[in-house]
């Protein structure tokens, strides 16, 4: 049994996020939770994303509205730790906020996103770019959060910290 999950409400959530981690540990296994009803091209872009993270993509999703918390609950108690989104939903994202705290009543060892902390260690950022890359139809999403914070360093947080 994998020993880590990493659990994002999107696809591309877990590049932006902590694509660097999953770079430096191959096979940790990546849920993501939710399949846009306008986008589906994206949760075919996840598993592209995740062959260049070296891990391994698993979705267990509806949709973006009906996001399954409790399938995404039931698959990562088998886990004996998770990594996923912050309290604040990094920036305030209802579903990223909701996905955290139905981790969290999991009560495993849980890490989440210090997002826009750039403390963290140097990652494969070239690497990462490159899974950024596959999501061909969120260009300029991907360019805004560029703008706004440095994805080159990355960090994870304890959920007490
Ligand atoms: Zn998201």
């Amino acid at each position: 049994m994998n020993r880590t999950l990493v659990v994002v409400a999107h696809a591309d959530d877990e590049t932006l996020w902590c694509g660097g981690y999953l770079i430096a540990h191959p096979g940790t296994d990546v849920l993501c939770a939710s399949i846009p009803r306008n986008d589906p091209q994206r949760i075919l872009d996840f598993f592209d994303a995740c062959a260049v993270l070296t891990a391994n993509g698993i979705v267990c999703g509806k949709n973006e509205a009906m996001q399954d918390v409790t399938a995404a609950q039931v698959y990562a108690s088998t886990y004996e730790r998770i990594i996923t989104h912050n309290r604040y939903g990094e920036y305030g994202h209802k579903l990223h906020k909701k996905l955290h705290h139905a981790m969290l009543d999991l009560k495993k060892e849980l890490l989440v996103f210090g997002y826009g902390i750039a403390v963290g260690e140097p990652i494969d950022y070239e690497r990462k770019l490159r899974a950024l890359s596959c999501y061909t139809t969120r260009p300029r999403v991907l360019a805004n959060q560029q703008r706004r914070f440095d994805l080159s360093r990355e960090c994870l947080l304890g959920e007490n910290e």
